[in-house]
């Protein structure tokens, strides 16, 4: 089993999950007592919102690229950078190391395109939703993004970086996300993207009919698939390789 490099921290609410989700994973996989084989860098996120909301987006890559070149060090193998926004620097983080770097747009894009959905609406910090960097790479796998109106962005973000982020998940929230979801499907998503990584705590398929593309689970879901590609296949049950 390869060993898998977490760069989290953003929020480590979020972190946590994936540790779980991780784990779990491979525990379904190989059974038993296994688990899986992974280091966590986690900064403290205070430092890099404030740089997300300078715009000095060039401090917070190098922040990031330290921290990534500390797991490469440590021994790991992939780095997992467990958030969507902080994407924006994924190739500044890429160009430090030499270790693959497992991108979160990628893998969710790949998913959406295999369940056969083309138009997907898109919840995430402001910084996902107005930006170009994470749509432009959805849109490489020819799909077409919607995002929430602009009063509904900075409903959506709020409720990241006030509630989500600080572990808060209130019934009012979901309500609100739900109705920001309802107005995306009525202007044709198919499906939704949960595209930051604390929704997952607010939201999840159950809510809506509709098909809910979970970042945190997906990209969970690669680094375990990285994790287990070297492990013969009789170990594993019924694992998915795509
Ligand atoms: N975890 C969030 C995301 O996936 C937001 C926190 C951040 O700004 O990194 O985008």
């Amino acid at each position: 089993m390869k060993t898998i490099g977490l760069l989290g921290g953003m929020s480590w609410e979020s972190t946590s999950v994936y540790y779980r989700m991780i784990n779990e994973l491979v525990k379904e996989k190989l059974g038993g007592l296994h688990s899986a084989k992974c280091l966590i860098c986690s900064v403290d996120f205070a430092e890099i919102e404030e740089c997300q909301r300078a715009g000095e987006w060039e401090k917070a890559a190098d922040i990031l690229a330290r921290e990534a070149q500390k797991l490469q060090q440590a021994g790991a193998e992939c780095l997992v950078i467990c958030t969507n926004t902080m994407h924006k620097v994924a190739d500044h983080i890429q160009e430090a190391i030499s270790i693959p770097l497992l991108h979160i747009g990628d893998t969710t894009a790949e998913k959406i395109r295999a369940r056969g959905v083309n138009r997907v609406g898109l919840l995430g910090t402001k910084y996902t939703l107005e930006q170009d960097f994470y749509k432009e790479r959805l849109r490489r796998y020819g799909l077409e993004v919607i995002i929430p109106r602009p009063d509904d962005i900075e409903t959506v973000n709020r409720i990241i970086y006030e509630e989500l982020c600080l572990g808060k998940v209130l019934p009012e929230s979901k309500r609100e996300y739900l109705r920001v979801i309802d107005d995306m499907v009525e202007r044709g998503a198919e499906g939704i993207i949960l595209g930051c990584t604390e929704i997952t705590l607010l939201i999840g398929q159950e809510d809506t009919p509709l098909p809910v593309f979970d970042t945190t689970f997906l990209h969970a879901e690669r680094a375990v698939e990285f994790a287990l590609s070297g492990v013969d296949a009789a170990s594993q049950k019924g694992m998915k390789i795509f």
